[in-house]
């Protein structure tokens, strides 16, 4: 039976846009491109399914080609259904042990101090990449020895005496690898007389929908929606600081899950968004100059949701921060694909435009929204890589 669920493939007027801007088909000529491997191929493969063509793996899902369609086919979307749905799939332990984010974060954070000094090896490093195909050279992000969420039950009590409040979902990435992000954000939403309430929660499903763990991922989509619609009043937002968090459960649930997120859709907001708009009604904090010349790299998926102007414009408003946009590029990671080594080499090289226009800027840091933008800077440039919050915490005048 042919399933229709994504028809907008319909509306390709075959301008070829998506394909030249798309960074995997720029990188290597194994991947055909967007128009081809989404709209065109679509129609052969519900009529055929052994149509389907081997290379839609190369895909990074960074959804670049979406930005640039005119026609708002959901190319990116296509590709990844067909994947899934008609690619054989074979069980990898790596792709499972990189998928599985909080039962791998659970466990590495009661041990953080033996993990990141094995990970620092170069012998675990090489024999990594003998047995699990990961390149030796790619670097891990480094694991906290107390998760945000056991650092919160602490201050929980200290949140209840504010009036306004919002909830925070921190992700995986804060809660096992970079709780001092949570931490600065919590600083800042105080120091503007907003309070932070912490869900329940369980990874937000993006690599695990990357890997093809899809029923694990739409068990996790039913219970965050659950558990965020549970903590939710009248007035609250939903905030993250993980721009793939945030789109996510805004829409991956939906479009590539199937799961009705409605009830908590008009909700979710990215950090920098939410923070424009209440610095616009006048709650800004006081804030000291921070005296620094930074680069921002806006993360693709910000930009597929329309974000990136909202950290932008945050930024500008931090006092001696002298701002350098770079240009739009894709830093060539997209989650998880960077970490794989038959990927390793096109994400690299997709990246190149990026790291030399950092280079350029002659910046003292860089910023973005991304964690994983922020491991691929930092392991390709000398620089520090912060998020906005993070900046806006240092420039608090406490
Ligand atoms: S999602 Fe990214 S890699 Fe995939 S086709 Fe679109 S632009 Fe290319
Ligand atoms: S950009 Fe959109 S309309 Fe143009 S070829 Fe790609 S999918 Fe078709």
């Amino acid at each position: 039976m042919i399933k229709l669920e994504n028809i907008s493939f319909d509306y390709c007027i075959k301008c070829t846009v998506c394909t030249i801007y798309c960074p995997v088909a720029r990188a290597t000529h194994l991947f055909p491109g967007p128009k081809q491997s989404g709209p065109d191929t679509e129609r052969l493969r519900i009529k055929n399914p052994e149509l389907v063509d081997e290379s839609l793996k190369y895909c990074s899902n960074c959804k670049r080609c979406e930005i640039a369609c005119p026609s708002n086919v959901k190319i990116a979307d296509l590709i990844q259904d067909a994947k899934w749905r008609y690619l054989k799939k074979k069980f990898r332990f790596r792709d499972y042990f990189m998928s599985h984010t909080d039962l791998v974060g659970s466990i590495a954070t009661k041990v953080s101090a033996l993990i990141n000094f094995f990970m620092s090896l170069s012998i675990v490093r090489f024999f990594m990449e003998m047995f699990l195909r990961i390149p030796m050279r790619r670097v891990f992000p480094k694991y906290n020895s107390r998760t945000f969420q056991s650092w919160f039950r602490g201050i929980k009590k200290s949140q209840s005496s504010f009036s306004k409040k919002a909830v925070y979902f921190h992700g995986c990435y804060v809660n096992y690898n970079n709780s001092s992000l949570g931490k600065d954000m919590v600083r800042v939403l105080n120091a503007m007389g907003i309070g932070i309430e912490v869900p329940d929660e369980k990874c937000c499903g993006v690599p695990l929908i990357a890997n093809g763990y899809l029923k694990k991922a739409r068990k996790n989509a039913a219970f965050n929606i659950s558990s965020l619609q549970t903590i939710l009043s009248d007035d609250t937002t939903i905030i993250s600081t993980s721009s793939s968090c945030s789109f996510a459960l805004k829409y991956e649930y939906a479009h590539l899950l199937g799961m009705d997120n409605t009830k908590i859709f008009n909700r979710v907001e990215y950090i920098t968004k939410y923070l424009y708009n209440r610095f616009q009604e006048g709650m800004a904090p006081k804030m000291k100059p921070v005296n620094l010349r930074a680069a921002y790299h806006a993360p693709c998926h910000l930009e597929r949701m329309g974000g990136v102007i909202y950290t932008i414009d945050l930024l500008k408003k931090i006092p001696g921060l002298d701002l350098v946009i770079l240009h739009s590029e894709c830093c060539g990671i997209a989650g998880t694909y960077g970490f794989k080594k038959e990927y390793y080499d096109i994400s690299q090289k997709i990246g190149q435009e990026l790291f030399r226009s950092i280079e350029r800027a002659e910046a003292e840091i860089v910023i973005t929204d991304c964690e994983t933008c922020k491991m691929q800077i930092e392991m390709n440039t000398p620089y520090e890589v912060i998020h906005p919050v993070s900046l806006l915490a240092k420039a608090l005048d406490q």
